[in-house]
């Protein structure tokens, strides 16, 4: 039972199996590279100030971020270290960023002269060059790499600290495309060189590349996914003696029980039947929380199209399969028919459920809406909740 935990849902977050994620992927770590924490969306939903703070006290110095929102935020919070804005910034944050100072990213020729323009004689900007190899989203072309050094070259308040890109198919098995991504990555590098410039701190693997490439690991590498506890692949990965703890559980409390006699019928559309006499637990959660919700499914082969829309079809008749369940003193339930917008109802069969139970949700951390309070804990302790 979470002492102080509010009614409705919460989720539950152990910071010492973030710092516990940071350690394990550190051992990885090719020699002379340093681990870059992204800890955009609100660190991946275990939110950010609370995150980076655990991941500090690990001993991270390096932080990202995709807005300069984000990264303010960070530095309020108290939090010291490198913080990167990834994302592509608008010229109205630069004076805040700037002061902060946040690392800001030049992710177009355009950009980066206009940085330089606003930079000079006014204020120091602390810059990391995008490349774009193959992502198709932001960056320099490696066509482009003689130019930016030369707008830096003439600029002395552009502070570059970074070159980097971003992979569009690290998580594929077939990594030809990341090969071809990370020669054009080169192929800038060795533009940059040619034209006169010294490469600083060099950074391309996120989590799946990582653990794919060590030879890719270079100065920094950014890691959100494996930090957060999670495995950046669905397929099985030979894994190296790495073991993630995750640490986030999403929980709920029973808020009414009623026993259903057989044939009643509950929730949205009548879409459940009770078959026999069923205990119905009523919770505080549903999609408003981000029960339920899901990112847009991409499948990746016809097998994968097929059990989407098998997954898709069972909903019809009431039926929800695949995904993880409810747990109730350990025990898979399951949820009655359609998810509701705060409700939901459970079918606890014979189970002597109560109300002010504790139940285990699957909530999904980056759906997980802000209007959901987070509960820290460090050595088995509640430390801090993040009230609404
Ligand atoms: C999100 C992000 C990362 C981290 O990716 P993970 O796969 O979650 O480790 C790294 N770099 C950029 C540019 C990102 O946007």
């Amino acid at each position: 039972m979470t002492e102080g935990a509010p009614g409705g849902c919460w989720a539950e977050i152990d910071l010492d199996k973030v710092g516990h994620n940071y350690r394990e992927a550190g051992r990885l770590l090719a020699p002379g590279a340093r681990i870059m924490a992204v800890v955009k969306a609100d660190a991946y939903g275990l939110g950010a100030e609370q995150t980076a703070q655990a991941l500090a006290e690990a001993g991270c110095g390096d932080f990202a971020v995709t807005t300069v929102a984000e990264g303010l935020a960070l530095r309020r919070s108290g939090l010291r270290g490198n913080i990167l804005v990834l994302g592509p910034t608008l010229p109205p944050e630069w004076p805040a960023a700037a002061e902060s100072p946040l690392a800001l990213a030049a992710v177009g020729l355009a950009h980066l002269r206009q940085l330089a323009q606003w930079a000079a004689g006014h204020s120091p900007v602390r810059l990391h060059l995008e490349v774009e190899t193959g992502m198709g989203r932001t960056g320099l072309l490696p066509e482009q790499a003689a130019a930016a050094w030369a707008l830096i070259r003439d600029t002395p308040e552009l502070r570059p600290e970074g070159v980097y890109t971003h992979f569009a198919r690290g998580a594929r098995r077939d990594l030809a495309y990341t090969e071809r991504q990370h020669a054009r990555y080169e192929e800038f590098l060795r533009a940059y060189r040619a034209a006169g410039g010294t490469v600083p701190a060099r950074h391309v693997c996120n989590s799946s590349v990582f653990l794919e490439r060590p030879a890719y690991h270079y100065e920094y590498v950014r890691l959100g996914t494996l930090l957060s506890g999670q495995w950046p692949f669905t397929r099985p990965f030979p894994s190296p003696g790495l073991t993630l703890r995750d640490p986030w559980q999403g929980k709920a409390r029973v808020l009414h029980v009623w026993d259903a006699p057989a044939g009643a019928r509950a929730g949205y559309h009548s879409l459940y039947r009770a078959r026999r006499p069923t205990r119905l637990a009523v919770i505080g959660a549903g999609y408003a929380h981000g029960l339920g919700v899901t990112p847009e499914l991409y499948p990746k082969n016809l097998l994968d199209f097929l059990k989407i829309t098998a997954k898709q079809a069972a909903l019809l008749a009431g039926c929800r399969l695949g995904g993880e369940k409810p747990r109730w003193q350990g025990q898979e339930v399951k949820i009655a028919g359609l998810i509701g917008m705060q409700l939901t109802i459970l079918d606890m069969g014979t189970n002597d459920c109560r109300v002010g139970d504790e139940v285990l949700i699957p909530l999904r951390r980056v759906q997980t809406g802000y209007n959901v309070e987070r509960c820290y804990t460090k050595d088995g302790r509640v430390v801090e909740f993040r009230r609404i």
